[in-house]
């Protein structure tokens, strides 16, 4: 793919590490390609990062058809490899939501080049102290201008990258969940195994509801019983019961996490069994009362693993493994980030070098 560069000419002041957080600083460039119905995805380029021109009666802002992913860079010294960890999942995963919000698919491996020689250009903003990493922000939003409903025929794909800190400052330290058992985020037969914005709409009141509570995240149910766990805040989530580690299976309304997958495949390796199944709330709390729950994690790219130290279903508050890290959790940290910063072995070929 030709790809047009034009190198920021006023490249700004980088943040200092210790003053990061999560995706407020972007850095000097972003990738940004179009697409309409006479020539399909066209006029790639990489551009100064900055405000892109819409009419107001573009279809984004009014019905929503837009998608995005996450993924993150990462390097532990200046000038030394930059990683990428299963990016290749990223782009499939994008097109398969591209496929649920008719979106028309685009060349993975093409625009995983493109993000290659982004990130060669904006190499300096890579952070590496311990915990830190570039979060790249990939997305693709209708721009149709007119306010009819229908897939729109022209469309903008832009990454966008930002360095950001590390996700837990003092350790691992447990979240607080609550069980959300009024609303839900995504029903079968509609959007939950996407991963567009319209998801993320739908929860903030849940979000918002816990956090009043002092509640960090919403563990939710599924939208039609309001009986299975789904996933927990915008992350994959397992249980270890009784030696086994249990999480929701893949029925249309969760996300299919990448790290997910990393982890299932990691603990098979290991020799886990792990079970991908219903997980009905009931058989969830009891475990959790009777002590069988040994731990509990979320799993996503913008934390790795959360584990979960409380979890409060209607006032029946069940405290996990003394509300500290379990040792699978934390070996599961120790393992993909040692993978992710290039510090460990690769033994799946996970990783990638950006060159
Ligand atoms: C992105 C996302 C995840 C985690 O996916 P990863 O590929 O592991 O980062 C989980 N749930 C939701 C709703 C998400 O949007």
């Amino acid at each position: 793919m030709e790809i047009k560069i034009t190198k920021n000419t006023a490249p700004k002041a980088k943040v200092p590490a210790n003053e990061l957080r999560f995706g407020t600083t972007f850095t000097d460039h972003m990738f940004i390609m179009k697409h309409d119905s006479e020539n399909g995805w066209h006029d790639a380029q990489i551009v100064p990062y900055g405000p892109i021109s819409l009419e107001p009666s573009a279809m984004v802002f009014h019905y929503a058809q837009e998608i995005f992913e996450g993924l993150k860079a990462y390097r532990t010294k200046e000038d030394g490899e930059i990683f990428l960890f299963r990016p290749e999942k990223n782009f499939e995963r994008m097109n398969l939501s591209c496929d649920r919000m008719c979106i028309p698919r685009f060349d993975g491996e093409q625009v995983l080049d493109a993000l290659e020689q982004l990130i060669k250009l904006d190499a300096s903003w890579i952070p590496t102290a311990p915990g830190t990493s570039l979060y790249i922000r990939p997305f693709i939003i209708a721009t149709d201008r007119q306010v009819g409903v229908h897939p729109s025929h022209e469309y903008l794909f832009i990454i966008i990258l930002s360095p950001v800190g590390s996700y837990f400052k003092e350790g691992l330290k447990p979240v607080k969940i609550y069980v959300e058992t009024e609303y839900t985020r995504a029903a079968r037969g509609g959007t939950g195994m996407a991963k567009c914005g319209g998801n993320y709409a739908a929860s903030l009141i849940g979000q918002q509801k816990a956090e009043k509570l002092q509640y960090s995240q919403v563990l939710w149910l599924d939208g039609q019983e309001h009986k299975y766990v789904e996933e927990v805040g915008a992350m994959n989530v397992f249980f270890k019961i009784n030696g086994t580690i249990v999480t929701p299976s893949l029925d249309g309304s969760i996300l299919p996490g990448i790290t997910r997958r990393s982890v299932i495949e990691l603990l098979r390796h290991k020799g886990y069994t792990v079970e991908e199944r219903l997980l009905h709330i009931d058989e969830l709390m009891e475990a959790a009362n009777s002590g069988a729950l040994e731990e509990a994690w979320g799993t996503g790219t913008a934390a790795v693993i959360s584990p979960i130290g409380e979890l409060n279903r209607e006032g029946n508050i069940c405290v996990i493994n003394n509300n500290a890290i379990g040792p699978v959790s934390q070996m599961l940290y120790d393992e993909l980030t040692g993978i992710q910063w290039g510090l460990k072995d690769d033994p799946f070929g996970w990783r990638r070098i950006v060159k």
